[in-house]
């Protein structure tokens, strides 16, 4: 199922008023060219003419029914996620669910499933990574990009310009082998905060 519709907005630089498409659900199999505008961060923007660009604010279900995978864009806070998560089990899909607050945060999702790495893994493998730029910091913005044979790469997005970091891809395969840190079927929010309680958790266990 594809929900595409066209909405009015008003650009909040110049007060214009424009007709703007607004793409609800992805599905990769159908869709791959919705999925392409989505990873070059082209989808759901009101481009207006005085030059501005606009992220609409809009709940999106993505679906890559290759990898059986299922992640939702929900804009809103705590109370918008509780109740999608409520939904997201009655619909009784079958796979993969993640809650995300943003179109950035399913990206990565997105580029963590095409490399084929868990999510939950690579959360923890980042916090562990922050901690050793700076254990006082650990709020940076820092999105995982890509990894090869040797190294996760990821972007730091806190300063004046992106800037590159890597980990050890062995680090991330160690924290991926840990059966105990697997999140359970129903948490679905694979988060900073998520890996802070798994990371505490695997010092207490002392492994
Ligand atoms: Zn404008």
């Amino acid at each position: 199922m594809s929900v595409v519709g066209t909405i009015a907005v008003t650009c909040p630089a110049c007060g214009r008023d424009s007709e703007c498409q607004l793409v609800q659900s992805i599905n990769t199999r159908t869709q791959p060219a919705m999925k392409a505008k989505l990873l070059a961060g082209e989808l759901n923007v009101l481009a207006c003419e005085c030059g501005r660009r606009t992220l609409l604010a809009a709940t999106l279900l993505f679906h890559d029914p290759d990898a059986d995978f299922y992640c939702q864009v929900v804009p809103g806070g705590d109370a918008a996620m509780t109740k999608a998560a409520d939904l997201f089990r009655a619909s009784g899909a079958t796979g993969t669910m993640r809650l995300v607050p943003s179109p950035n945060a399913l990206v990565e999702k997105v580029k963590i499933v095409d490399a084929k790495l868990e999510d939950w893994a690579v959360e923890m493998a980042k916090l562990l990574l922050l901690a050793s730029l700076d254990a006082n910091d650990l709020d940076r913005v820092m999105l995982f990009d890509h990894a090869d044979g040797e190294a996760i790469h990821w972007i730091l997005y806190d300063g004046a310009q992106p800037e590159p970091a890597k980990s050890p891809r062995a680090a991330y395969e160690k924290l991926a082998a840990r059966a105990l840190s697997r999140p359970v079927a129903r948490e679905m929010r694979i988060d900073r905060a998520w890996a802070l309680t798994a990371v505490q958790q695997m010092i207490a266990d002392g492994n």
